[in-house]
């Protein structure tokens, strides 16, 4: 399966499975994204599979209702699209400060209806939704919508925020809100490395 290896090029940094799945695109803080993981249904169970919210065996459910219903699988992939689109909306308003629209808020209502209608409830050490026996083509995308609604229901909003260097979304869970970057390694180092630059040009210029 190495052409879906490519969705293990995104990293899982945003601490939530919703903030995750808005960084299957990547690209600069503002402006177009320039690359994206999700290019069809496959690679949506892929990234489920990836990012934890598909087991295999229940991705091999998905796989296998894609291939024989494809024109299903395609209009999930459609919609999974329009779900990031809507969650990248709300959680750059809310890391803005700012409130999401009420229209796309009312989307969210609807997806988080729809994904509860096919849940059950689970008992682990409480009770869970969990969507064991849902054998439907747009089961990767539950647990997604139910993530947002979870952080945007019981979370610490104050701490979703935009990396500075480039457009992921992650949940700050350091002690003191301090968190900048999507990750150290990358966008944290190229800042390291800018600023050390600066500063050895204003001590050669002093
Ligand atoms: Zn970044």
């Amino acid at each position: 399966m190495e052409t879906l290896a490519g969705v293990t090029r995104m990293r899982l940094v945003g601490g939530n499975l919703a903030l995750d799945f808005t960084n299957t695109r990547a690209g600069p803080p503002v402006g177009s994204p320039d690359d994206d993981v999700l290019t069809g249904y496959p690679e949506l169970v892929a990234w489920g599979v990836y990012a934890g919210a598909l087991s295999e065996p229940e991705a091999e459910v998905s796989r296998r209702l894609s291939r024989d219903d494809p024109d299903g699988a395609h209009a999930a992939f459609t919609r999974s699209l329009r779900i990031r689109d809507d969650l990248d909306e709300v959680f750059r308003a809310v890391a803005a400060g700012q409130s999401p629209s009420g229209s796309v808020l009312a989307r969210l209502r609807d997806d988080e209806a729809d994904a509860l209608g096919h849940a059950r409830l689970d008992r682990a050490s409480t009770f869970e939704w969990t969507w064991r026996d849902d054998q439907t083509l747009a089961r990767p995308l539950r647990p997604v919508v139910h993530a947002a609604v979870q952080l945007l229901t019981t979370g610490a909003l104050h701490r979703i925020k935009g990396c500075r260097g480039c457009r992921f979304l992650f949940h700050d869970e350091s002690k003191n809100r301090s968190r900048r970057w999507c990750s150290m390694d990358d966008c944290g180092t190229s800042e390291k490395i800018r600023r050390y630059v600066a500063a050895r040009r204003t001590r050669a210029t002093s």
